[in-house]
C-alpha cells in the first residue's frame, strides 16, 4: 500500500487539476455475463431467480460468481495469506492517477509479451518518473481480441495460455516507484506463459499492491493525466470482485 506522503498527495493533486479544464468518462469495466471469457477451470457465473415480478411483485436474483471473473479487482489477499481483504483497502488507494504503458506493438508479433523495464524507461524518458500513488495499466491491444475466446486467452495451441502482460523486472521497479496498482488489459498481471504467477506471488502483493484484469477501453485514455475510480465492492475477507472502474480523462 502507497505511502500517503507529501509526494503521493501532490501526485494526486496534479491529476486532479488537469481535470479542472474539463473531462470526459471512460468506462474501463465490461458486462459480466454468460459471454464472459473465464480463467479456464474457474466455476462458471450461476443466476438464480430468487424473487421475481409475477410471484413476488419484484425481482431480484442470487447471483454466484468467482471473484476473479470479468473485468475484476485483485486484494493482496488474493497471493498473501493475511494480505489485506477487499474491504480494507483504503480509499485513499482507489481514486489515483493512471498511467498508460503501452506494448501493443510487441504483443501483435509475441503473444506472451511483458512490461520490460525498458519500457518503463522509454515511457519516463518521455514523460518523467512515474509518481509514487500512481496505478500503472498495461495497454496492450487484448481486449478487442474477445469476440475470439482462443485469441483472448490463448493463441499457442488450444492449451497453453497466452496472453501479455507484466515481467518480473518491470514489476519490482514500479513496486520500488511507489505505484499502488497494476491493470491489464488481458486474463491476468503475469502473463499467459507464467503458471506460476511470480508478479502476484512475489512482488506486487507482497508489497500491497492490488491488480485490476480484463480492462476494456484502454485505448481511450492517453499515457498520462487520468484519474481512475476503482468501485470494489467491500466484501468481508473477499480476495477480488467484479469491478467498475471509472477513467477521468481531461479534454484535449
Ligand atoms: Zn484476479
Amino acid at each position: 500500500m502507497a505511502q500517503h506522503t507529501e509526494t503521493v498527495i501532490a501526485a494526486r493533486d496534479a491529476a486532479f487539476a488537469a481535470l479542472a479544464g474539463g473531462f470526459r468518462l471512460v468506462d474501463l469495466s465490461d458486462a459480466l455475463g454468460p459471454e464472459t471469457i473465464l480463467w479456464p477451470g474457474a466455476p462458471a457465473l450461476e443466476v438464480l431467480e430468487a424473487v421475481t415480478h409475477d410471484a413476488h411483485g419484484y425481482h431480484a436474483r442470487v447471483f454466484t460468481t468467482f471473484e476473479h471473473a470479468g473485468t475484476h479487482f485483485d486484494a493482496p489477499e488474493h497471493f498473501v495469506p493475511g494480505g489485506a481483504d477487499t474491504a480494507s483497502i483504503p480509499i485513499d488507494d482507489l481514486v489515483v492517477p493512471a498511467v498508460i504503458i503501452d506494448i501493443t506493438k510487441k504483443a501483435a508479433t509475441v503473444p506472451n509479451a511483458v512490461v520490460e523495464p525498458g519500457d518503463v524507461e522509454t515511457f519516463e524518458a518521455q514523460h518523467g518518473p512515474i509518481p509514487s500513488g500512481t496505478a500503472v495499466l498495461m495497454r496492450s491491444g487484448w481486449a478487442l481480441r474477445k469476440t475470439d475466446p482462443l485469441s483472448y486467452a490463448g493463441s499457442e495451441g488450444t492449451t497453453g495460455l497466452a496472453f501479455p502482460g507484466f515481467g518480473v523486472e518491470a514489476a519490482r521497479l514500479l513496486v520500488e516507484r511507489g505505484v499502488v496498482g497494476l491493470g491489464v488489459d488481458t486474463l491476468g498481471i503475469d502473463p499467459g506463459n507464467k503458471p506460476d504467477f511470480p508478479v502476484h506471488r512475489d512482488v506486487s502483493h507482497p508489497a500491497g499492491l492490488w491488480h485490476l484484469e480484463n480492462l476494456i477501453n484502454l485505448e481511450q485514455l492517453p499515457e498520462t493525466g487520468s484519474v481512475i475510480a476503482v468501485g470494489v465492492p467491500r466484501i468481508v475477507g473477499g480476495t477480488g470482485f467484479p469491478t467498475r472502474v471509472f477513467a477521468f480523462v481531461p479534454r484535449q
